[in-house]
């Protein structure tokens, strides 16, 4: 016997008919002899609509409201789930976010979660009882209902699994697993039987959206046994687990794992920024403040005038932040001019596999040098190449490393 959690997204959740197939197969699991908790998103699209009512009803409304809007929507599928399941014969109930209580930290709309109570699931699920968890929701100090930012049942049903000690958080969602790039770009792309937590967490930090990005942090950090299935057929999976699993010998042969875009990004070039101490840090110290995040950084050699150019990307949706808060500092930071390019995109490669070998920038590079496509800015970390490239290239971009990889399906 094994424990399992089982989450299933908002289009596996879309409708009474859709919520019957998912109690299908939370009943298989129950009958193969597992206890079993289920973890559900609200129903696709009603999110959305819950959070366009908010805005309706007041620009500038008081999160604490916002979140009790927009928890309705698991609020209504948990109690769906657990309604269809007692018609199947199988003992169930739901447990929203402050009956057990999930609780979190006060941060309306985007809390995180600091410890969830399990006795009474425990006491309930050993009596064969599904508890069926309603995601995204969450009880801060105070009594008062909070969510977790969208996206945010992926990390309930990885908490509920730590919590629970579970063997195994299944997270069913309507793509069948994690693919070595986007499908629509490569058709010949390649589903992964496993992926490491770290290179899950490149690869959804850089825009593979399987997974919210937290939720592969909390896992990698309790040590949670992660697979992405679909609902909608019976394919195997992908794991998403530790490293330890993987055998060393699987980690050295296979050098890439994945390639990643992302269109999310705009292009800020500082000119002219005095090459002096200090200089940088009055640059990166009013974004911070103004919460942008900055994502790739290339200063240039100073130039023999004493200057020197800054170019970085912050998230696209915050260009016009950034140049308001960069333009209130101009006086501090003394440069001449900005130069801003929202035509860009992010290409990555991400893989355990290059830590024990050299060359795989050297790959990248030429293989888009070779198509004229030009490279903007690089970072790299240990696992991850990024470079930064004109958006129109994106999908050339990745077919070309895609193949120079060698990670085409036969
Ligand atoms: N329903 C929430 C959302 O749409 C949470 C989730 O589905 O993960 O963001
Ligand atoms: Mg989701």
């Amino acid at each position: 016997m094994a424990r399992i959690v089982m989450k299933f997204g908002g289009t596996s959740m879309a409708g009474i008919e859709r919520i019957r197939n998912v109690a299908t197969r939370v009943k298989r699991e129950v009958e193969a002899g597992n206890e079993v908790a289920v973890v559900v998103s609200a129903m696709a699209g009603e999110t959305d609509r819950l959070v366009g009512f908010c805005r309706e009803a007041s620009p500038l409304h008081d999160p604490r409201e916002y979140d009790v809007v927009v928890a309705a929507g698991e609020q209504v599928t948990s109690g769906l789930l657990a309604i269809v399941l007692q018609a199947m014969g199988l003992p169930a109930r739901s447990w929203l976010g402050w009956q057990l209580p999930i609780h979190t930290s006060d941060a309306h709309s985007s809390a995180r979660i600091l410890g969830i109570e399990t006795e009474a699931i425990r006491a309930s699920m050993a009596k064969g009882e599904v508890a069926v968890i309603p995601g995204f929701q969450g009880l801060a100090e105070g009594n008062r209902v909070t969510t977790l930012g969208r996206g945010g049942s992926d990390t309930s049903a990885v908490a509920v699994a730590a919590a629970l000690r579970a063997d195994r958080c299944d997270i069913y969602t309507d793509v069948d697993g994690v693919y070595t790039t986007d499908p629509r770009i490569v058709p010949r792309a390649r589903k992964l039987e496993r992926v490491t937590y770290e290179e899950m967490l490149e690869l959804a930090s850089v825009g593979a959206k399987v997974l919210q990005t937290r939720s592969v942090e909390l896992a990698m950090k309790e040590k949670v046994r992660v697979q992405v299935l679909s609902s909608f057929n019976d394919a195997p999976g992908t794991f998403v687990v530790d490293e330890d699993e993987f055998g060393e010998e699987a980690v050295e042969h296979q050098l890439i794992t994945g390639v990643a875009y992302n269109r999310n990004e705009a292009k800020i070039t500082v000119v002219e920024v005095p090459d002096r101490p200090g200089a940088v840090g009055s640059l990166f110290g009013p974004l911070a403040e103004a919460n942008v995040n900055v994502d790739m950084i290339v200063q240039n050699i100073a130039h023999d005038t004493g200057n020197t150019d800054v170019t970085f990307t912050v998230p696209r949706t915050d260009l016009p932040k950034s140049l308001d808060v960069l333009e209130k500092a101009r006086g501090d930071i003394g440069y001449s001019r900005l130069i801003t390019d929202d035509n860009v995109a992010k290409i990555s490669v991400v893989g355990v596999g290059m830590r024990s070998h050299a060359g795989v920038a050297q790959t990248m590079f030429q293989a888009l040098g070779s198509r004229g496509i030009n490279i903007q800015a690089i970072t790299t970390s240990e696992i991850k190449v990024s470079v930064l490239i004109a958006e129109e290239y994106t999908e050339l971009a990745v077919r070309v490393l895609h193949t120079a990889y060698g990670l085409d399906a036969a």
